[in-house]
């Protein structure tokens, strides 16, 4: 029997590998919005983070770090705007 490999990606916070649909997708559409990808299949170019409480707190969020590393991976800048439009959407989403 053949095993299956794994597709493993990298969180874009902690930098540990992980396998691809444990993470979160966080994509930049070809129109410009940062937006999490729930399905996973949205296009534009897209980055990952895990489910880590550390990599997903609101303390990460106003240190101002998540910027900074998604305007790395995604290489591209963010604007406070779209900043604030894709927090808002994550704190939602963690129901907090
Ligand atoms: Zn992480």
């Amino acid at each position: 029997m053949k095993v299956k490999k794994v597709p493993l990606r990298k969180c874009i916070v902690c930098q540990n590998m992980y396998p691809k649909k444990e993470l979160l997708r966080v994509v930049r559409t070809p129109d410009d919005q940062i937006l999490i990808d729930q399905s996973g299949r949205a296009a534009g170019r897209g980055t990952y983070v895990c489910r880590q409480e550390s990599c997903l707190t609101p303390d990460t969020f106003a240190a101002g770090k998540w910027k900074k590393v998604l305007e790395r991976a995604l290489n591209t800048s963010i604007s406070q705007e779209q900043y604030e439009e894709f927090r808002t959407t994550w704190m939602e989403m963690m129901g907090r």
